[in-house]
């Protein structure tokens, strides 16, 4: 289904909701790119800790500013994904973003102020012609606090550690539920506390609390919110 005018959809909400998989379901729905934010904050992590400017847990702010004069972050649409892959200086880092040492360190990337004014700008760029469903923490408050559709999502922290939990063991990865529990209630407490942009609902935001709703049940709520923002 697709629509003349095409218009900007912000998903925010805590970590492990299911914002991407929303977002690139939406996304797939309308015909619209789908952009993942939260990708680039962590491929600057991925980038920081390749270079050293992360060491045992340890962000060096200085370190990590001057590494974004010159890193190149692309994305490549992957048709097997049905989404886009994300590249840093044209090395694939989709798999390697995903690990539990870039999510333990992302939250104090993105806090810092620089790395904040150059994805913000990009994904501004990413997203002038419209016709996108960027999911991020600020996409809302920040980047488009003029778009068209704001979902905000949220989900119990128990069913949000399950979820992450049950993807990252299928793919492979030796996790605990336990830890990965630990990462979310810290991310979000870090993501909700830090003095740039830090995540909150806009005030025009649609709350979806998703605890115990499929992705089919998802779309239709989706849907009715969609025909009414586009007035269809
Ligand atoms: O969405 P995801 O969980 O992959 O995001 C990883 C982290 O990136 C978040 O915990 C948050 O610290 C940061 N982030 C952000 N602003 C965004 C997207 C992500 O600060 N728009």
């Amino acid at each position: 289904m697709s629509t003349d005018r095409k218009i900007i959809i912000a998903v925010d909400g805590y970590s492990s909701c299911g914002k991407s998989t929303f977002a690139k379901a939406i996304a797939a729905r309308l015909g619209y790119i789908f952009i993942d934010t939260g990708a680039m904050y962590r491929a600057v992590t991925l980038h920081a800790l390749d270079r050293g400017a992360i060491r045992s847990g340890v962000v060096d702010e200085e370190a990590v500013c001057r590494l974004l004069d010159c890193i190149d972050i692309s994305f490549r649409y992957n048709p097997e994904r049905g989404a886009s892959d994300i590249y840093v200086d044209g090395g694939l880092a989709e798999g390697r973003i995903r690990s539990l040492e870039v999510s333990n360190c992302v939250s104090a990337v993105s806090a810092i102020a620089a790395v904040r004014a150059k994805l913000v700008a990009m994904q501004q760029e990413m997203g002038r012609r419209r016709g996108v469903v960027m999911d991020g923490r600020d996409i809302g408050t920040a980047v488009f606090p003029d778009a068209e559709l704001k979902l905000f999502m949220t989900a119990d922290p128990a069913v949000r550690a399950r979820r992450r939990y049950d993807e990252l063991r299928a793919k492979g990865q030796e996790v605990s539920l336990e830890e990965i529990e630990r990462n979310v209630v810290e991310r979000d407490r870090a993501d909700t506390t830090r003095t740039v942009s830090p995540l909150r609902r806009a005030d025009d935001a649609i709350v979806l609390d998703n605890s115990h709703m499929t992705v089919d049940e998802q779309m239709e709520w989706f849907m009715e919110k969609y025909r009414a923002a586009v007035g269809k």
